[in-house]
């Protein structure tokens, strides 16, 4: 392909991925699926590393998808809320953990495994004892506050049993019971469905009017913790630590040792998921050691001790283990 060709390429995805993303993110009214978006960015992605002279900073490749809007105050957030980089197989998951071996001298590490929950990502600040602050992912670097609907969700708590200055980060959602009442109602309603409970889970959250928040039943699970009075240091001590203090974790996390378990875990949870009444997009991967990721590092986007093992189409037979620790 000649530079001039993938001009052309290269700007016909940026502004049919723009216009998805705008959908996506601020109107939580996608016109396209997860697959056909994820292909077009890999598609970028493949021509921009092919060409890396037409990399421009405001790239979509560049930056964390979402948008802050004026509805809400903003919040800048202390620590950056990234995006994580996707794998779609087996062989890559190998050469992610290839690149993370390069830092760490060995090939195996122990990671957590925990499920890639389909919702919105949420940070909450407490202080004080109190929850001080809700806020939406936004752009990564500013979010929106929304404090008055995260207080109607009934597994997060107003308050937690400790002092110092805590942030708690994970994943807003609405189980898939909730997301087909909302949805019966609105059909009664005639008002439009939403067109998975994601974006319902977004649509909510992102709502000026927190009656109607209170109502939806969203649920939460947390996965990240910073504390630096107390830091803790691994990324299993971190989930643990935010069970403690009252908020709600998978069940399903555990603690990978080796490649055979973190294939084991893809298996069983790739025939599992259908089970589950909350929709997962994936698996996510994380080095547990915080000293060691710190030490692998991030790029602008993404964490690079942490990947999303998205799901392919394609189901395989597995057997159930019980080998791992559970939380
Ligand atoms: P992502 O959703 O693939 O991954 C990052 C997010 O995963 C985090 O922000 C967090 O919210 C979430 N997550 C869930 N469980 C987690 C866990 N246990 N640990 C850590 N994070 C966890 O990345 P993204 O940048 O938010 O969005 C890209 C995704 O959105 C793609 O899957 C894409 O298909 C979809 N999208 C779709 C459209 C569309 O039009 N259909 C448009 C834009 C984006």
């Amino acid at each position: 392909m000649t530079k001039e060709q993938a001009i052309i390429l290269i700007n016909d995805l940026r502004k049919k991925l723009n216009k998805w993303a705008k959908e996506y993110y601020v109107l939580d009214n996608p016109s396209v699926d997860d697959t056909e978006y994820d292909q077009a960015i890999h598609q970028l992605i493949d021509l921009e590393t092919q060409f890396p002279e037409l990399i421009t900073s405001d790239s979509i490749t560049q930056k964390v998808g979402g948008i802050v809007s004026d509805k809400f105050e903003k919040y800048t957030h202390k620590y950056p809320m990234l995006s994580l980089g996707d794998i779609f197989s087996w062989d890559e998951f190998l050469n992610f953990n290839k690149q993370v071996a390069k830092i760490t001298g060995t090939k195996d590490n122990e990671y957590t495994a925990e499920l890639k929950i389909d919702g919105l990502s949420i940070s909450l600040i407490y202080k004080n004892n109190v929850l001080q602050n809700g806020v939406t992912r936004g752009d990564g670097k500013v979010g929106e506050s929304v404090t008055t609907n995260v207080k109607t969700i009934k597994s997060i708590p107003l308050s937690i049993p400790v002092k110092d200055e805590i942030e708690i980060r994970g994943e807003v959602f609405l189980s898939k019971t909730e997301f087909a009442k909302i949805n019966e109602e609105r059909l009664i309603n005639g008002e439009q469905l939403f067109a998975n409970p994601r974006n319902a889970a977004a649509g909510t959250l992102r709502q000026l009017d927190s009656k109607i928040v209170a109502s939806r039943n969203l649920d939460a699970y947390l996965y990240y913790y910073f504390n630096e009075t107390n830091p803790i240091n691994t990324q299993f001590e971190s989930i643990n630590q935010i069970k403690q203090l009252g908020l709600k974790v998978n069940p399903e996390t555990k603690i990978c040792k080796s490649l055979d378990e973190i294939k084991a875990y893809i298996e069983y949870y790739t025939e599992k998921r259908n089970e589950l009444d909350y929709e997962i997009d994936g698996i996510v991967f994380k080095l547990n050691d915080k000293n060691l990721q710190e030490e692998v590092g991030y790029t602008a986007k993404t964490p690079k001790w942490a990947i999303a093992y998205k799901f392919s189409a394609e189901v395989k037979e597995t057997k159930l283990l019980d080998i791992f620790p559970t939380v």
